[in-house]
């Protein structure tokens, strides 16, 4: 069994047994990986702040059959500002389920890896958390094949200069101009602009993205279809949910006070 060095950002860590863990990573190396860390409940010495979600890490670990087995791990970034705001640690739960959900394991993506450190140091920092979110949804959903094409419409291949809105369906799989712009719930409508910026956000380096900046409300519709879809997808609700509804919606907002 090969020993792999590699960094990684901590997705998950859950309780095993009288005293491991069981850790999912989003490694740079091998992509998702789900992994054993062996005498971590009883040892915290060995991985000192090692598995906190959201932070990124120095991990070398083996490759088995089932689960990988960690030999070290070491913390690297905790981005810490995430931890501080209820809202900006929201967006970072969906951010990551969205990852263990779409994505599949021990397949390598260097892409999908620096989209995700990239979205996570910058939701710890930057004013507006929702577009960070958005941003990282559309490049996250396109990289596992999950968008279709905004290079025209798909029904009468119109140019995306030609028509004043559009609309994105994830459910079906489709984009189209005003003329064929379907109508039903979780369709997002583009106006003309927003359109142009995702096609264009879509095309750049990954590293290149978080300059653009959507409208607010536009990437907040973006952020409520994206998770009802990933929802829809796996056919499970977002753990992430109960929060998010606290920070987008207003009329969530009594329930989310204690
Ligand atoms: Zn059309």
């Amino acid at each position: 069994m090969n020993l792999i060095e590699t960094e990684a950002v901590v997705l998950h860590a859950s309780d095993y047994g009288e005293s491991d863990r069981i850790v999912t990573f989003f490694t740079l190396a091998s992509g998702l990986v789900r992994a054993l860390a062996k005498g971590a409940r009883r040892s915290r010495e060995r991985f000192v702040h090692a598995f906190e979600p959201n932070s990124v890490v120095r991990l070398s670990f083996r490759q088995r059959r089932g689960l990988a087995w960690v030999e070290s791990c070491r913390l690297v970034e905790g981005n810490l500002g995430l931890r501080s705001d209820p809202s900006r640690w929201a967006y970072a739960g969906l951010l990551v389920e969205t990852t263990l959900r779409l994505h599949p394991e021990n397949l390598p993506n260097t892409q999908f890896y620096a989209l995700l450190c990239g979205a996570l140091a910058r939701l710890g920092t930057e004013r507006d958390p929702v577009n960070v979110a958005a941003l990282f949804l559309v490049r996250g959903i396109h990289l596992v094949g999950g968008l279709p094409s905004l290079e025209s419409c798909g029904q009468c291949g119109r140019k995306l200069g030609e028509s004043s809105t559009w609309t994105l369906s994830l459910g079906a799989g489709r984009f189209a101009c005003q003329a064929h712009g379907l109508n039903h719930a979780g369709a997002i409508t583009l106006d003309k602009g927003s359109a142009i910026l995702l096609h264009a956000m879509l095309q750049g380096p990954v590293e290149k993205i978080w300059r653009f900046r959507l409208r607010k409300g536009m990437a907040s519709e973006i952020v409520r279809a994206a998770a009802a879809w990933v929802e829809e997808q796996s056919g499970q609700r977002l753990k992430s949910r109960r929060a998010l509804n606290c920070v987008m919606d207003p009329r969530w907002a009594e329930e989310c006070n204690p």
